[in-house]
């Protein structure tokens, strides 16, 4: 078989975490199979460089942040391939460019275009493990890009993508995905499997496990993903098209994101134009918008409320504020005290009732509702940030029991 494993930063943070990754590499490889490993950097090695970067210049350019940053991961590639060296294992580390990992040339945030497996095939088929640092490409202009914080998952999905690996395996310090945040909910219970589509919206919730392009790459080439830990060697969670019943629930978790804030455009007139106005300005300003909600008032005029990510509320009101004569709104308000708390599950608008228990656990703990979406596999409230912890036991508790 041909399998790729990824290993994440606190997996390879010092030289005995090292050793011990070794270790399965060494297994994977002696039971006949080939083997490539990407690898993050070195525990907290990126927030130290960006860090580093900080002390000097608060504003560097982008560019050159992503020279610096992609230092982390060749620095683990290195290592490890001394290490395996040590144990006797034919090896080699190969960096972004070696590989030609094509990307677009959004410093901090690139995209991968292409990526060639002639280097790869060739050290596999001269039987070597081969050791490809994560997280960084190469754009047009032959310059060192990153693919955006929790990249190296991305790297190995879609280098799994282009050999046609059997399996990707993502080693992690967690032992799989839960049904909600194991350190904050006592009762969350390991998924041993879950769909592509779960998870990109457990992923996109804040369930921090998953790099979220990583999963939209495995959807889109049928990449066999496997969530597991570095420490323990037992099954992890699979990530799936479809997921058998056997391995089925209902709901597959409960996700809180607090990173998001909620901006309301008050008093706007009520006519046609208004919310493709508010709406164009987010658009032109490249600013996603989540949930949004639209109620009327009694005065003829009605709100528009609507969530973006916590980091894009200023350039928001910025741009609604330049647009407000526009609008013809009365005024724009921000409020980053928010939380999004979401029940994730295939097929779960199918099932009546299933709804109903997130609304059930939340008014048993008095916490008001400021917006409510939901799609065929989730269901979203909005609520106090505050509350947010205390929703999401409560809410667990609800859809699967006290643990
Ligand atoms: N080292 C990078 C980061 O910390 C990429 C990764 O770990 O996946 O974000
Ligand atoms: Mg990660």
């Amino acid at each position: 078989m041909l399998i790729v494993q990824k290993y994440g930063g606190s997996s390879v943070a010092d030289a005995a975490k090292i050793e011990r990754v070794a270790g399965i590499i060494a297994d994977t490889y002696h039971a006949g199979n080939e083997v490539v490993v990407v690898l993050s950097a070195q525990g907290d090695t990126t927030d130290d460089l960006i860090g580093k970067a900080r002390e000097i210049n608060p504003n560097p350019s982008k560019r050159e942040m992503d020279v610096l940053l992609t230092v982390g991961e060749q620095i683990s590639v290195a290592l490890m391939a001394m290490q395996l060296e040590k144990m006797r294992l034919p090896v080699v580390s190969l960096t972004g460019w070696q590989i030609e990992m094509n990307t677009d040339s959004t410093y901090g945030a690139a995209r991968i275009k292409s990526i060639s497996t002639e280097r790869i095939r060739r050290e596999l088929d001269k039987n070597r493990i081969v050791l490809v640092a994560g997280f960084q490409g190469i754009n047009k202009y032959g310059d060192v890009t990153t693919l955006g914080r929790g990249g190296s998952d991305t790297t190995a999905v879609a280098i799994a993508a282009v050999l046609g690996a059997d399996k990707c395996q993502i080693y992690t310090d967690v032992d799989g995905i839960y049904t909600a945040d194991p350190r904050k909910v006592p009762g969350a219970k390991k998924l041993s499997a879950i769909t592509y589509d779960e998870m990109l919206e457990l992923a996109s919730l804040g369930s921090q496990v998953l790099h979220n392009r990583s999963v939209e790459l495995a959807k889109r080439y049928h990449v066999d993903l496997e969530v597991l830990s570095s420490y323990e060697r037992k099954p992890g969670t699979k990530v799936r098209e479809v997921v058998k019943d056997v391995e089925r629930m209902i709901i597959s978790g409960v996700a809180k994101d607090a990173d998001i804030a909620r901006i309301t455009v008050a008093g706007v007139p009520d006519r046609p134009g208004v919310a493709f106005r508010v709406f164009s300005a987010m658009s032109r300003a490249k600013i996603n918008v989540d949930i949004i909600l639209q109620s009327a008032g009694s005065d003829g005029t009605s709100d528009i409320s609507f969530t973006v990510a916590e980091d894009d509320a200023d350039a928001a009101k910025a741009a609604l504020e330049a647009a407000a004569e526009a609008v013809g709104c009365d005024h724009i308000a921000v409020d980053r005290d928010v939380a999004k708390v979401s029940v994730v599950g295939a097929g779960m608008m199918n099932s009546s009732g299933m709804a109903v228990r997130m609304f059930e656990a939340l008014a048993n703990c008095h916490i008001n509702i400021q917006m409510i979406s939901s799609s065929e596999i989730k269901l979203s409230a909005v609520i106090a940030q505050s509350d947010a912890d205390r929703a999401v036991q409560a809410v667990h508790e609800k859809y699967f029991g006290e643990g």
